[in-house]
Order: C-alpha cells, then sequence, then structure tokens
C-alpha cells in the first residue's frame, strides 16, 4: 500500500515516513499543499495523510480538489487545529478520519489500517484466499496454516493482490501501490518479475502450487479456491 505523507514540518514528515515504512507501507513526503496534489495526480495513492496548517495551499484545499476528482483514496487529517468546526468542516469535505496532533504513533498507525481495510471489507483484518492468509496487524503470512516469512516488497505485493483478489492487476498498478517514487518505465517490469518470482518460490514451498497467475501482457492475479493448480 503506498502513502502520501503531506506535512511541511520537515522533522516530522521524516520521522513518519521512517515509521511507517518500517511497518510496511511505501511513502513518499509533500511539504506544501501544491506539490502534495502534483504528487497526486502524477502517482496512485491509497492513503494520504495531510497535515491543515501548509505552506502554498491550505489543507483543506488540497482535500476539496482531491475530493473533486476521487472519492476513493482515503484521507486522514492529522492536524494541530482543534477547533470542533475546522473538524467537522474536514470530515463534512470528506476526509475519512481525523487525528490531533500530537498524535501517538500507534494510535496513528491503527487508524491508517482502519482506514485502508474500509476499501475492502467491513471487519476482518485478516486477508484470505484459497491456501493463503494474510493478518493486516500482525503483518505476519501464512499459507496450509504454515508462516512464511516476507520481504516488504513481496508483502506489499501479497496484501495488494489479496485486497483486489477479483480481478488482474497489471504490473503498472502493482508497481506504483507498492513502490515510491516515479516510475522508471524501462526497469520496472524487471523489477516486479523478480520480487513476484522470489514471492511466488516462497508461497509455493510446501507444495509447489503456483499461487499467482500471470497473465501475460496483462498482469497478474492471485489463483482461486475452485482453480487447479
Ligand atoms: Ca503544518
Amino acid at each position: 500500500m503506498r502513502l502520501l505523507i503531506v506535512e511541511d514540518e520537515k522533522d516530522l514528515n521524516y520521522a513518519l515516513v521512517k515509521a511507517l515504512r518500517k511497518v510496511g507501507y511505501a511513502c513518499d513526503s509533500a511539504y506544501d499543499g501544491e506539490s502534495a496534489l502534483d504528487l497526486y495526480f502524477k502517482n496512485d495513492y491509497d492513503l494520504i495523510l495531510l497535515d491543515l496548517n501548509l505552506p502554498k495551499l491550505d489543507g483543506l484545499e488540497v482535500l476539496k480538489k482531491i475530493r473533486e476528482n476521487d472519492l476513493k483514496v482515503k484521507v486522514i487529517i492529522a492536524s494541530a487545529r482543534t477547533a470542533v468546526d475546522e473538524r467537522v468542516l474536514g470530515l463534512d469535505l470528506g476526509a475519512n478520519d481525523y487525528v490531533i496532533k500530537p498524535f501517538d504513533f500507534k494510535e496513528l498507525e491503527a487508524r491508517i489500517r482502519t482506514a485502508l481495510r474500509m476499501s475492502y471489507s467491513s471487519s476482518p483484518t485478516v486477508l484470505v484466499c484459497g491456501d493463503i492468509k494474510l493478518d493486516t496487524n500482525t503483518k505476519n503470512v501464512y499459507v496450509l496454516d504454515r508462516q512464511v516469512n516476507l520481504t516488504s516488497k513481496e508483502f506489499g505485493i501479497l496484501e495488494y493482490l489479496l485486497v483486489h483478489k477479483d480481478r488482474l492487476i497489471s504490473n503498472y498498478e502493482l508497481f506504483t501501490h507498492v513502490w515510491e517514487g516515479a516510475v522508471d518505465d524501462y526497469t520496472y517490469t524487471d523489477t516486479l518479475k523478480y520480487h513476484i518470482h522470489t514471492l511466488k518460490r516462497k508461497l509455493g514451498q510446501f507444495n509447489d502450487v503456483e499461487y499467482i497467475i500471470n497473465k501475460r501482457n496483462q498482469g497478474y492475479r492471485l489463483r482461486g479456491n475452485d482453480e487447479e493448480a
């Protein structure tokens, strides 16, 4: 899952990105409202963490512009503005949640998880497809109830495929939701292929099943319950 961290206090932005990467998210940073919008229009984000007091363009203006364009991306406002009116306005403008600074990182992380979960299920924290289980809280992955250790990229790929298990995911979409920064058009498919290869090997280590199906030039999806291995 890919996050955009919009925060003009550099130290805080840096600390958030560092902590969020550690728990498995791909993160980009923006330090003012205008560059936040630039990045938003350039990349696909699953969630945006948005400060309100920002240089160049206020956070609420940024939110308004985002919501004019798309209702799907999750937005959590993180602000020191505590006035109830401000909070209500933010939620009315389409923010999914609101955290007041200073906040506890654990709490922020839980809210991010909850907001991301709203897009794919009403309650479970465990994503399942056939023999594969992924616990979004503990970040543990199991195949046939045996734990499998994945790298953060492998985990990111599997999580995205599980969330969207009903459809084929193009190379580009998969890449932009798991990797940060600009996409290098010449090498991203090779990078993706390599990580899919190692992920496939780990998932199939107990029974030689190919759990990830590759449709040539179209993309990837997970093998469903009822499909022949
Ligand atoms: Ca600020």
